[in-house]
């Protein structure tokens, strides 16, 4: 289907075509740095059809132990990862990051990477206390620096 997104402070803007069925989770401890999450999950674009639409992402290029390089690119202003890519010959392939795409609610993962590096709780998330929005009590974890509203 045909996808658009954004990063957050919307300088960045995408488009491409991406199959739902394809989403991952990638649970490697380099998402985990790269996103400062416990997990990444990404879309991958259909072969040629990524089109960077506005907004210029500086870009990091990670070596895996295996050699590979990836280019991973982020807003500059924002620091919203957008996507990775190979450093070969055109057409790359472009990983897209599931949270700066608009129509993410159509996408669920249907395939787990790297679960030896996968957090145990990770597994088992729909344990953990949830509420709809963010309780007073969040106050009392982190102070002035409790997490607001999303601002879209
Ligand atoms: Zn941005
Ligand atoms: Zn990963």
């Amino acid at each position: 289907m045909k996808i658009d997104g954004r990063c957050h402070c919307g300088s960045i803007t995408f488009e491409a075509e991406a199959d739902p069925a394809k989403t991952v989770i990638c649970n490697c401890t380099d998402c985990q740095a790269l996103t400062g999450g416990a997990f990444r999950v990404t879309i991958p674009a259909e072969s040629g059809t990524f089109r960077l639409l506005s907004g210029e992402p500086t870009t990091y290029v990670k070596t895996a132990d295996s050699g590979t390089q990836r280019r991973h690119a982020f807003c500059p202003a924002c620091g919203s990862p957008i996507y990775a890519t190979g450093m070969g010959e055109d057409p790359k392939p472009y990983s897209l990051r599931f949270g700066t795409v608009r129509q993410r609610e159509h996408f669920a993962p249907t395939m787990q990477i790297w679960t030896r590096s996968q957090h145990p709780w990770v597994r088992d998330i729909g344990s953990i206390a949830g509420h709809d929005g963010q309780p007073d009590s969040i106050h009392t974890r982190f102070g002035d620096a409790a997490p607001r509203s999303p601002s879209r």
